[in-house]
């Protein structure tokens, strides 16, 4: 699933290849859109929040829209030149073209138009984005204080923090020495500033150099522990595990070192 770093570098790409140009044809293949014709609009900008992509756009009568979408499990925005053969296949759920570039987005979860002023009814409801330039640890971990229940789980939900998937919530976890299931009320405010930075500096590290940047072991691999299970840890040799957690129905996996990340502070 795209983290909020991938997020970040498609909305700079659609950013860069549509921002300040009209689009000269549209085509949203979603049941709630299907007769929206934005042929005329302009793109103002398209920024990321969290793991929601915002395509701000202003009609030719002045007035401010957002298509807003998700990538969800396995979604993609691709942006060619308007030259190249028309993309086509089932799975295609949007195409914004200009005279010069094609962007199409594919197997999005989620495809919204609201006015840019109603933006809040679809992002409103989450915590502070890892990757905003007001990025503000301390907020976060008050809201992660205030969910309770064990931290991995915490850490995903959107409303705490936003950006977070599971790839960077078990590779900052290993990074500061916590195991997934502690809970957030025996870590305190300090550790879980500590640990939301690291997870804000593994983003970011990710962003500028199109990988995580840091953790990396002696076999050239990136990650620490996330898709490492059974092989031994960078750190002390013990085989990475795994365990699932969180709302029943919605539990998910995290990798964990089991001497690194001990487990004694789980009541
Ligand atoms: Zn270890």
């Amino acid at each position: 699933m795209p983290e909020g770093d991938a997020v970040w570098r498609t909305a700079h790409r659609l950013h860069r290849a549509l921002a300040g140009a009209d689009l000269t044809s549209s085509d949203l293949r979603w049941p709630s859109l299907a007769t929206a014709d934005l042929v005329g609009w302009r793109t103002v900008e398209v920024v990321p929040r969290g793991k929601h992509l915002l395509h701000r756009l202003v009609s030719p009568a002045g007035a401010r829209w957002t298509l807003h979408s998700h990538l969800r499990m396995d979604g993609s925005w691709r942006v060619g030149p308007a030259t190249a053969p028309a993309p086509r296949g089932h799975r295609l759920r949007a195409v914004l073209a200009t005279e010069s570039v094609r962007a199409a987005g594919w197997s999005l979860g989620m495809l919204d138009l609201v006015r840019t002023a109603d933006e809040a009814r679809l992002v409103g409801h989450l915590g502070p984005d890892l990757l905003a330039a007001d990025w503000d640890a301390t907020v976060a971990a008050r809201r992660l204080l205030a969910s309770g229940g064990p931290i991995g789980p915490a850490l995903l939900d959107q409303r705490n923090c936003a950006g977070i998937g599971t790839m960077w919530a078990a590779e900052s976890l290993f990074g500061e020495g916590i195991h997934p299931l502690t809970p957030v009320d025996t870590l305190g405010q300090e550790r879980l500033v500590a640990l939301l930075d690291r997870a804000r500096g593994l983003m970011r590290a990710s962003i500028v150099g199109g990988r995580p940047g840091s953790e990396r072991g002696a076999g050239g691999e990136e990650f620490a522990v996330f898709g490492r299970v059974r092989r031994p840890c960078h750190t002390c040799g013990t085989p990475v595990s795994k365990l699932d957690a969180g709302p029943v129905t919605q539990e998910r996996g995290f990798s964990y070192c089991p001497s690194c990340q001990l487990a004694t502070e789980i009541r």
